[in-house]
């Protein structure tokens, strides 16, 4: 594994002192020794549960263009601690690498989750792809073609972190994508749950719950069944005007259901009303937050993502799933207040997005548009080995934006001009900001401090990780999307190192707790290390990332108290 950096040590150890008081408060007269953590407690005001909420998608843009709407969740936890510019620093802003850093408080860089797939070598020198949540030595295990997975996770989450010290601690996830519930749970889960088809799966060799089961069985009901289109609140007018892209037309869709239309239930908030009703179950279940001991709940509605990629982010497609979430997650936190539940609730997203060119271009913003065919691998490889007069495969795999593999008969001279001609056609002009090697960020620190301040390769290198990476690193220019034309379900995306796909929300919300909403950056890395010190969780210098944040807007320090 790559060794953190210097400068990440150096957080590490300011984080020491702050973890110091609760480790002493709970110290008995005479020391228990550090080998024994069984001894330790939760802090006295340790919340019984934590509620870690994934929203797919939810740049800081998006949650802030309706922020004067909101009346439930979102209205809650905007009552609470507000970070509103939290960063996924890392240039692959996709799902796997951003649920990864969500609830482990380290980078990609060192938890191991580089992109949402990449290739790997097998011991015969052959490149396969390894998708980021599958388990490589079960490949023929399910129907599917991957058994889903947290092992490619080398970092543990909070959740597991709780078990291994507490091990009564339930560490619960569910999902509308296996590595959404997947990289937030860990691989010592109590319960995990993703949508599969119209319902939901578990892990391979675990049966359903009841519950869980009742939730799946209640989604592919719905879906056979079909349903009525939502209605879209008056503050989504203004976003209802068709757009063309390509052969579809974008921008004034409702969801209405035709039975037996699974699409229609994905590409839509119901597959997040399917997953919080099962959360909800999960809660009763699993007796969540019943106890001292804390647990943690993690819950990653995937809706938005499915519709920002089927419709773009600013149609009313995308301002009714933000109503939607809005009150499906003020009806859970009602739920879990009539519990008597005590909890402490975040809010963030695994990335951001954009909105399609063809939308943008009629809003002020002409320079957006589509990456140029020339930038598929494919193509790219044919041009430049003609150009250059290799004989053979350039690339192996890859895409217009990111990871790229080189041809494993490619000879170190013709990577190097392969690398050089791209080089060249890198600047101003055409759709490439930049070209990496893996040798370059490989000797580049992993970045700390502002995310905002990180230059590019700093950004790239917060996704770098030796042995998963590509052999190249591709970055586009600012508003061009790596999708050259659109098709059904795609069209438009994210995953560049720009501040509108690394750029998201973070708030905290407890009953009791004193508000404040604080602008300056912070990172999504610094979600796992505040909820752990909120608990009493101790950290050994240098575990993770992030830094604790302050929950307490008042003269109290979750921090150092
Ligand atoms: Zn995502």
């Amino acid at each position: 594994m790559t060794r953190p950096a210097r400068t990440a040590f150096k957080t590490a150890l300011a984080l020491t002192a702050a973890f110091a008081l609760p480790l002493a408060a709970c110290a008995a007269p005479r020391p228990a020794p550090r080998s024994t953590p069984a001894a330790l407690q939760p802090r006295p005001d340790a919340p019984p549960l934590v509620v870690a909420v994934s929203i797919d998608q939810l740049s800081a843009d998006l949650f802030a263009e309706y922020r004067e709407n909101y009346t439930g969740g979102f209205a809650r936890l905007l009552d609470g601690v507000v970070f509103p510019s939290g960063y996924q620093g890392h240039a692959a802003s996709e799902t796997c690498p951003g649920h990864s850093t969500l609830l482990t408080g380290v980078h990609p860089a060192r938890n191991g989750i580089i992109a949402n797939g990449w290739m790997a070598k097998t011991p015969e020198g052959k490149l396969v792809n390894v998708y980021c949540a599958e388990d490589t030595a079960r490949k023929q295990a399910s129907g599917k073609g991957y058994t889903a997975s947290a092992v490619h996770l080398l970092v543990p989450t909070l959740g597991e972190r709780l078990k291994a010290i507490w091990p009564s601690s339930r560490n619960v996830a569910v999902s509308g994508k296996d590595r959404g519930a997947l990289m937030m749970a860990g691989q010592n889960a109590d319960a995990v749950y993703w949508r599969d088809g119209n319902g939901f799966a578990t892990l391979a060799g675990r049966t359903m719950e009841s519950t869980a089961q009742a939730a799946s069985d209640a989604a592919a009901a719905l879906v056979a069944k079909g349903a009525d289109a939502y209605a879209a609140p008056a503050w989504c007018a203004s976003r209802d005007r068709a757009i063309t892209a390509g052969s579809l037309t974008v921008g004034t869709n409702r969801f209405a259901m035709a039975p037996g239309d699974g699409n229609g239930f994905v590409r839509s908030p119901r597959v997040d009303e399917a997953t919080v009703a099962l959360a909800q179950a999960l809660v009763e279940s699993h007796k969540l937050g019943a106890d001292k001991v804390p647990d943690v709940l993690s819950v990653s509605l995937s809706g938005a993502d499915y519709v920002g990629h089927t419709f773009g982010t600013n149609g009313v497609e995308t301002c009714i799933t933000m109503a939607a979430l809005d009150r499906m997650l003020g009806d859970f936190f009602a739920f879990l207040d009539a519990r008597g539940t005590d909890y402490l609730v975040v809010l963030s997203a695994d990335h951001g997005g954009l909105d399609l060119p063809e939308r943008a271009v009629q809003q002020g913003q002409p320079g957006a548009h589509r990456v140029s065919e020339e930038w598929v691998p494919a193509k790219l490889g044919a041009t430049l080995a003609s150009e250059l007069g290799i004989a053979g495969p350039v690339f192996a795999e890859g895409s217009a934006s990111g990871d790229v593999w080189f041809a494993s008969t490619l000879s170190a001279d013709d990577r190097t001009r392969v690398l050089a001609a791209l080089r060249s056609r890198a600047g101003d002009k055409g759709d490439l900001a930049a070209v990496f090697s893996a040798e370059e960020l490989a000797a580049a620190p992993i970045p700390s401090g502002d995310p905002r301040a990180w230059s590019v390769i700093e950004r790239v290198r917060a996704s770098y990780m030796a042995g998963r990476s590509g052999d190249l690193i591709v970055v586009l220019h600012p508003q061009v999307t790596p999708i050259p034309r659109p098709g059904p379900g795609y069209v438009a995306t994210h995953g560049s190192p720009w501040d509108y796909d690394r750029r998201v929300p973070i708030a905290f919300w407890r009953k009791g707790m004193t508000p404040y909403e604080q602008v300056q950056p912070v990172g999504t890395v610094d979600i796992a290390p505040t909820l752990a010190a909120a608990i009493g969780l101790p950290l050994k210098p240098g575990e993770m990332d992030g830094r604790c944040l302050d929950l307490d807007g008042g003269e109290a320090n979750t921090c150092t108290r």
